[in-house]
């Protein structure tokens, strides 16, 4: 979206990215988002980076695929191609890597069967692999809930889902979907251990008291070859640790998140920040921070943008951050935008 924007504002653009074909996570969401219409409500995900990739392309944005920035330093880029290695330099840089799944450790974690749900999602979505026919999903946030459903859509069995809260952190939509097909939701536990010879055969979950310690008792096993860890996710921000950028720690998206201001400028300049790795949200409060972002570099860089368009942008992306699924983050993002604030006397 940054790149769409800033193209679209007149400045030159070079869109980077490690696959061989950018949208990130949307490449593999290939249910329908729902909101409002502003934010491509009933649009299926892999559609709108379809969609966002045609624009870009119509708008003279540079692709640059299969290519990964290992480095960056004052504005200057390390890119590796394949064989190839090259530098870049820019005027201004927008780092939009996303986040990475998080791990979980339990005797038996490292067994082959034992991954990522975004991973089961690559496997199932991208490449049109089955990872395993039966499947336990540790997490009952929307990844793991919107994974589950994707899996049982192909073919796979879900014997259930665990979730260590005393309630799921997931969209009740798309709880009601699994629950539907009989998928059992199993709040107040968590997995134990797994067991397997060469791989995952069984595993063991318990309940859990309130300070999440295994109820003697409770333990029940079960024949699976696959578990998906869907535990959260972490901003994927080393690029702006390596460019020097401050860092606050909200748990709330997800972790250590590099400092912006609400024009999503971090605090080593000309260098702009927005989505995952600026805090774990969701595809459309990142598209908002990509428009943000890409307006504030455009101005920044002498191209006209119209006051307005920002301005709108911005009050899209508040409306996303408000009500009872928003307030928590609404209120990290605060925090960091003063601590930027902070940093930067007089802006
Ligand atoms: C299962 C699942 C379901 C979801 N469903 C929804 C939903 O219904 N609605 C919603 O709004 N959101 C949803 N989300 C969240 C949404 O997908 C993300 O918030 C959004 O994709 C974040 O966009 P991003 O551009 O910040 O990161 P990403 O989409 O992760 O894109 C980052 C890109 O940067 C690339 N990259 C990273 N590092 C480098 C590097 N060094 N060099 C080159 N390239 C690099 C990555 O390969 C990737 O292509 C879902 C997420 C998941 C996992």
């Amino acid at each position: 979206m940054s790149a769409l924007t800033i193209a679209r504002s007149g400045a030159q653009v070079v869109l980077i990215d490690e696959n061989d074909q950018p949208g990130g996570q949307l490449c593999k969401q290939i249910h329908k988002f729902f909101g409002s219409k502003d934010h491509r409500a009933g649009v299926r995900g892999y559609r709108i980076a379809t969609e966002l990739l045609e624009d870009c392309a119509a708008a003279g944005v540079e692709i640059l695929t299969d290519t990964v920035v290992f480095s960056i330093q004052d504005c200057t880029l390390g890119l590796a191609h394949r064989d190839d290695c090259f530098y870049l330099k820019a005027q201004a840089i927008i780092l939009a890597t996303g986040a990475s799944e998080n791990p979980l450790a339990f005797p038996g974690s490292t067994l082959p069967g034992v991954m990522g749900a975004g991973a089961a999602q690559t496997f199932v979505n991208l490449h049109r692999v089955l990872p395993g026919r039966r499947v336990l999903m540790v997490g009952g946030g929307n990844v793991g809930l919107i994974v589950s459903y994707q899996l049982l859509q192909a073919g796979a069995q879900v014997v259930g889902v665990v979730e260590a809260l005393p309630r799921l952190s997931g969209y009740q939509v798309h709880a009601a979907k699994i629950k539907r097909a009989g998928v059992p939701i199993w709040t107040g536990h968590t997995v134990l251990e797994a067991n397997g010879d060469q791989e995952v055969q069984e595993v063991t979950v318990a309940a859990v008291d309130d300070h999440f310690q295994p109820l003697p008792g409770s333990e029940r096993t079960l024949a699976v070859d696959t578990i998906c860890l869907a535990v959260g996710l972490t901003p994927l921000a080393e690029l702006a640790w390596q460019a020097g950028c401050r860092f606050f720690y909200q748990s709330a998206l997800g972790g250590q998140v590099p400092l912006h201001s609400v024009n999503m400028e971090s605090t080593v300049p000309h260098i702009y920040v927005a989505g995952d790795m600026a805090g774990v949200e969701e595809a459309s409060t990142a598209l908002e921070e990509g428009t943000i972002a890409g307006l504030a570099a455009a101005t920044a860089m002498g191209c006209s943008v119209p006051q307005a368009e920002l301005e709108a942008a911005q009050e899209r992306l508040a409306s996303l951050r408000r009500g009872p699924f928003g307030d928590l983050r609404q209120r990290a993002k605060s925090e960091l935008i003063k601590r930027w604030t902070d940093c930067h006397p007089g802006e």
